[in-house]
């Protein structure tokens, strides 16, 4: 192999600057080179995207003298000595005194005692804060903290750049700018290759790698380094979009689908029994779908909609129309209790739909529907898996336990997830197994349904590799639901007077009681303590029942039977009615310790009401008026895609991406949250590149990126296209 830091050639790839140690830089002993190595950077490529945490724009630098009282002012200076004591409130409280050449202040931190560890004399911090007069000195409460080492603070420019730094590592962020600065120098001869199509950096007006590598550590003004972190940010989003498009693209070529005949006499047949039209959404994605079902490569498509759009129609459709064509449907949910309830919800609507069936004497048989959860008894069971084999067996319904390996399907046409968790990858390649013994070899049609909006973006970054249509209009004649927010045991009072009001008026009402994360033998005891209590105090005399995960199928069936025919007043449960519980009649949902439910668990139980006319409210109750920003946002909309976006402002994105999934450690500029505009932009410009050149064959320096970067996927995709 040729030696990559040699001079001869052209611009160093990043491939280049991975084979380049960063011992080789002036100044990188042996010990640096360790301390380097615990920041995660061995060689140049690390070292140069290992990327300032923050920078400090000096021009807006105060020196202690001239600092006025109540003015917010970024301060370097020395730490002089740090001392550590607990308050009589049993806060901890670690003085400190700064000094810069001009004058001394004193800074302190409540709550913060790893600082007294942080902060030794000696030490050069920039301090960021507002400077107050504490007893006639200059003080500073709980400043933004730098440490920027042991050095002389003036060393460089105007615009300096702060490194991550961890406790135990002895570097100053002054070395390490100084080994980026010489990576930079040496690379300079030969300058750092761009491997995004020059068109596409040009149109987004972007500057080039080499330039952007170089700003973004040290850039001459703040403006200088956003232009950098956008250059960065977006080559971080275009990796991962270029993966998902080749992994989406890998699949559609790859796999033999099956071409439905859509629009035929069963679907048509099942439209018309239902008791409403179907809304324009509903007939645009059902159209969206058709033209996956009907085209011959295999549909791999992403159906978001809020709370109550009517997405269950939209897949009993696409479902249909494998029936209709001689092949067979399946409904995954992601637990036992969804599972049921589905069956339960896709019989009802099915309603007697027969199947034309020329073999039969009448012409016709009904639709066979089959529920297979580990639930069902061992006889039972042998009987679904025979009809699953032999086609008799219409539509199955249950948990990802579909497509285990036992399951035999005569012909799998079109498979619905109805998803929380992510249906992996693995599992969609387990599909493929699963075609059935028809013979044909085709993959089934996937359509994944997501329980609660994502964000756009997120979307497309985190199911990047599927199509996304969107039901985006709820049905009519839904009374929106009031929320409202009960903090405190005064305000509780309100919740059940109103609770008694509604009954009184012969509506009904949930209450969800609060949620024990940490097992659910703690949830269900947590909801007979709840029932209890109400049966024989808030609630008493109503007519109460309970519901929660340990209660068998039977016993669930008939309380929520009860619930449903107007028995019961009120349904006290745990989070199992989170899904798919639909009683028009019950107008008030009561979360009790709202404050412990995430947004989108919060949203979904609120969408158990406002199904009828009448109106609806939604009380969340806290036992503090502490403020709550997620109980707040769902007081402020009722809107599910809204909500998510708050959602993913609040958690950041990495709830959404589990950590194995590629890319995610790409993303080191890069936010989903914030760059919403570049992860359009990277997809766009990913779909631009892959489709004008499938093998990357054209972009090769950009097709190793992706192999080094992603190592084995992206290597498959290349190679198979
Ligand atoms: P989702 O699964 O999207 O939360 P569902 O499929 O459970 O929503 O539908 C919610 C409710 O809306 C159900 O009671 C369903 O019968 C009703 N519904 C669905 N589509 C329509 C429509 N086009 N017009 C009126 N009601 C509808
Ligand atoms: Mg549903």
């Amino acid at each position: 192999m040729r030696d990559p830091s040699g001079v001869a050639g052209a611009p160093l790839t990043y491939r280049d600057l991975a084979g380049i140690d960063v011992g080789r830089l002036k100044g990188v002993g042996e010990r640096k080179r360790a301390s380097l190595a615990s920041l995660g950077v061995e060689n140049l490529l690390d070292l140069l995207t290992n990327y300032p945490r923050r920078w400090i724009d000096r021009t807006r630098e105060a020196r202690i003298a001239d600092l006025v009282p109540g003015d917010e002012a970024l301060v370097l200076a020395e730490v002089r000595s740090v001392t550590k004591r607990v308050t009589r409130n049993r806060r901890t409280m670690v003085n400190v005194t700064v000094g810069d050449g001009s004058g001394r202040m004193h800074v302190v931190f409540f709550n913060q005692p790893w600082r007294e560890k942080q902060l030794r004399a000696g030490l050069h911090v920039a301090l960021f804060g507002k400077a107050d007069l504490y007893q006639g000195a200059l003080q500073m409460t709980n400043p933004i903290v730098d440490t920027v080492g042991d050095g002389t603070a003036d060393k460089t420019g105007r615009i300096v750049p702060i490194y991550p730094q961890s406790e135990k590592v002895q570097l100053s962020t002054w070395e390490i700018a100084g080994f980026v600065d010489e990576a930079l120098r040496r690379s300079a001869e030969r300058g750092i290759a761009d491997p995004v199509p020059a068109e596409v950096v040009a149109r987004l007006g972007m500057s080039d790698r080499f330039t952007a590598l170089g700003a973004i550590h040290a850039p001459g003004s703040m403006g200088e380094m956003s232009n950098a972190r956008r250059r960065l940010a977006f080559d971080e989003l275009l990796r991962v979009q270029l993966l998902l498009v080749l992994r989406k693209r890998a699949l559609e070529a790859g796999a033999r689908g099956l071409a439905h005949a859509v629009g035929g006499e069963l679907v048509r047949r099942f439209h018309e029994a239902l008791p409403y039209p179907l809304t324009g959404a509903q007939q645009r994605v059902i159209a969206e779908i058709d033209t996956d079902l009907a085209a011959p490569h295999p549909m791999h498509r992403l159906l978001q909609g809020d709370v109550g759009a009517g997405k269950t129609v939209v897949a009993v459709t696409a479902l249909l129309a494998a029936v209709q064509g001689g092949h067979q449907g399946a409904l995954m949910a992601p637990t036992e209790v969804l599972a049921e309830q589905h069956a339960t919800g896709v019989r009802t609507l099915l309603g007697d739909l027969r199947v034309p069936d020329p073999g039969n004497l009448f012409g016709e048989r009904p639709v066979r529907v089959e529920l297979l959860t580990n639930r069902v008894g061992a006889a039972e069971r042998r009987d679904i898996l025979a009809g699953l084999a032999d086609g008799s067996v219409d539509l199955a319904i249950g948990t990802h336990a579909l497509i285990q390996e036992s399951v035999g399907f005569h012909s799998l046409g079109v498979v619905v997830i109805d998803e929380q968790h992510r249906f992996g990858v693995e599992q969609r390649a387990a599909l493929r197994d699963k075609s059935g013994s028809d013979g044909t070899g085709h993959v089934p049609d996937v359509l994944v349904m997501t329980a609660t909006p994502i964000p756009r973006t997120a979307a497309m970054t985190v199911y990047g590799d599927l199509d996304v249509s969107v039901l985006d209009e709820l049905p009519p004649g839904r009374t929106p639901i009031r929320t409202q927010w009960a903090a405190g045991p005064l305000m509780e009072l309100e919740v059940w007077g109103d609770v008694r009001a509604e009954v009184a008026a012969g509506r009904q009402a949930y209450v969800v009681t609060p949620l024990i994360e940490e097992s659910e033998k703690l949830d269900v005891a947590s909801a007979h303590e709840t029932y209890e209590r109400l049966v024989h105090d808030e609630l008493e005399g109503l007519r109460v029942g309970l519901l929660h995960g340990r209660l068998s199928a039977a016993e669930k069936d008939q309380t929520m039977e009860l619930f449903r025919a107007g028995q019961l007043d009120v349904l006290v449960a745990t989070t199992v009615i989170e899904v798919g519980v639909d009683v028009p009649n019950a107008t008030v949902m009561v979360i009790l310790d709202a404050d412990r439910f995430g947004i989108a668990q919060l949203h979904q139980l609120r969408g158990r009401v406002g199904r009828g006319t009448h109106a609806s409210t939604c009380w969340l109750v806290t036992s503090s008026d502490d403020p709550n920003p997620r109980v707040a946002a769902l007081v402020a909309s009722t809107d599910g895609f809204e909500l998510a976006e708050v959602d993913l402002d609040l958690r950041g994105e990495g709830t959404l991406m589990s950590t194995s999934q590629k890319g995610r450690s790409d993303l080191k500029l890069a936010s989903l949250r914030r760059d919403r505009e570049l992860v359009e932009l990277a997809r766009a410009a990913a779909f631009e590149i892959v489709d004008a050149d499938p093998g990357l064959a054209q972009h090769p320096d950009l097709g190793d990126e992706l192999v080094l970067l992603f190592t084995d996927e992206a290597a498959e995709f290349l190679t198979k296209s």
